[in-house]
């Protein structure tokens, strides 16, 4: 068997549950041998090395890893090369610009020279500053960013943000937006050229992309009297349109096809709702594991 390929991926943090759970719902099985595993054989190509989310760029680009999942924030803040194969959708945050509630600060252009901002993200947060024309002192922080201001260590910080109940808590306002994040499938340079491990990368990113097309959508299966065909191809567009098929005989009074089709989830409660109109009856919803067009 050829060798297996090394997958970064965080071993804690907000992005190492919905790691794990993607690569599984891709048919991936971590097998671990030992309690405090640092790696473990994932499905039968790949071996996993849990690791901080914030090396993974270094470990990939370097070669240490082949890939790696890890917040697209890491990636740039590494400022190492790597191949970005895809948006996996989760851990979605934006690295903010926040000042105090009571500043009067509104907008990065009135921040003045030497304003000192608390951040762990240095390098965007320099380059951001810097092309508004701001130098400001920066205090370098590994956490609790959003404490600074209330210690009187830093009049502004840089900081990711999900829901904004943290700078709220902390009584903080956001001025502007440095840059949108969410968790990436990477690859380190050079490997999407390899005749062995590109045809991987290509597996790999195809499997995955099919369960993120899959969590979107939901399988939809019910009996529509025949006479409303129709309006049913209206209401259910599915994939390539729904699939109508014939319903034996039985005690029904009525004369019902059966309708199977393909929905956007946020589709599914007005669908529902249409096909009630339409006189439709046993309506079924499932998930859908895996999605390829
Ligand atoms: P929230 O209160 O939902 O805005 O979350 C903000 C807090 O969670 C901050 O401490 C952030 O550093 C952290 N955070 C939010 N999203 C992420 C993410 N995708 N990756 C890592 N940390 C995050």
């Amino acid at each position: 068997m050829s060798k297996r390929l090394r997958i970064a991926l965080p071993n804690k943090g907000r992005l190492a549950q919905d790691a794990r759970d993607l690569l599984g719902r891709a048919g991936l099985e971590f097998d671990f041998r030992g309690e405090r595993a640092l790696q473990a054989d994932l499905g039968a190509d790949f071996k996993a090395l849990f690791v901080r989310a914030a090396d993974i760029p270094e470990f990939v680009a370097e070669g240490a890893a082949d890939f790696g999942i890890t917040g697209l924030d890491l990636i740039r803040e590494s400022g190492r090369s790597v191949d970005q194969l895809l948006d996996l959708g989760f851990g979605r945050c934006r690295l903010a610009v926040a000042v105090r509630d009571e500043s009067a600060v509104v907008s990065v252009d009135q921040l003045r020279d030497n304003v000192r901002v608390a951040t762990a993200f240095p390098r965007l947060t320099n380059e951001f500053l810097q092309g508004r024309g701001c130098q400001a002192t920066l205090v370098h922080v590994n956490g609790a960013t959003e404490v600074t201001p209330l210690l009187g260590v830093a009049d502004v910080v840089v900081d990711l943000v999900a829901t904004g109940s943290t700078l709220r808590v902390n009584g903080l306002r956001e001025i502007a937006t440095i840059m949108s994040s969410s968790a990436y499938l990477i690859a380190r340079p050079g490997l999407k050229e390899e005749a062995v491990a590109g045809a991987k990368a290509l597996q790999l990113t195809g499997s995955l992309e099919s369960v993120l097309r899959a969590q979107e959508k939901r399988y939809l299966m019910t009996n529509v009297p025949r006479g409303r065909i129709a309006e049913l191809k209206r209401i259910l567009p599915g994939l390539n349109g729904p699939t109508i098929v014939d319903v034996l005989a039985g005690t029904a009074a009525e004369d019902l096809v059966a309708a199977h089709a393909v929905v956007d989830r946020v589709e599914l409660e007005r669908v529902i709702s249409e096909l009630r109109g339409i006189g439709a009856v046993g309506i079924l919803v499932t998930r859908i594991e895996r999605l390829l067009p």
